[in-house]
């Protein structure tokens, strides 16, 4: 059976897109890289619905170890309209590279089931993370099962985030305040 890695943004994204790969006849893996999340109890917190989330349905994760915040400002500061796009990559790169370090045929992003991300953008930048690699980018345009997926997580009481992720994003939803992107 092929097997998938799916790169998880948080537990919410995670049900449906995890079921929906499972459906496809894939045997499917969770990973846990995102950087991009602040401050670090945030990350926790969010991590921590994975990890239970993962723990109920029995699927078997992949945490990547330490908090590269200092890497995701790194590409972030001054280029602050082009952030998502850097965020996609240090993210969906980190997926390709763990797929293919633990046996996985492809990879994917819980992502592409958010209608409030930069949709054609997550898409062009799997497929380039999948290059050389040897693993393939699997896409799907899960969009319209967002609502599915958060019914999924709702009898778990998990915790729900308020925004994206980065301080940026933190900002723009608490506050009138723009930060290019
Ligand atoms: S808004 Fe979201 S996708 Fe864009 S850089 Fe911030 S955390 Fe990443």
């Amino acid at each position: 059976m092929k097997k998938i890695l799916v790169h998880i943004c948080c537990a919410h994204c995670a049900a449906y897109t995890v079921e929906y790969w499972k459906g496809q006849g894939l045997e499917v893996g969770g990973y846990w890289y995102n950087p991009n999340i602040h401050p670090f109890t945030e990350h926790q917190q969010r991590l921590e619905s994975v990890k239970k989330l993962a723990q109920e349905t029995g699927l078997p994760l992949i945490i990547e170890p330490g908090y590269d915040m200092a890497e995701y400002f790194r590409r972030a500061a001054g280029h602050e309209e082009e952030r998502c796009r850097q965020c996609f990559d240090l993210r969906l790169v980190m997926t390709a590279k763990a797929a293919k370090a633990n046996g996985y045929d492809a990879f994917t992003t819980t992502l592409l089931i958010s209608p409030h991300q930069k949709h054609e953008l997550i898409k062009e930048i799997g497929e380039k993370a999948a290059g050389g690699k040897g693993v393939e980018f699997l896409y799907a345009d899960l969009r319209k099962r967002y609502s599915d997926s958060r019914h999924i997580t709702k009898p778990m009481e998990l915790y729900r985030q308020q925004y994206c992720g980065c301080l940026y994003s933190e900002l723009e939803r608490y506050t009138e305040e723009k930060t290019a992107k």
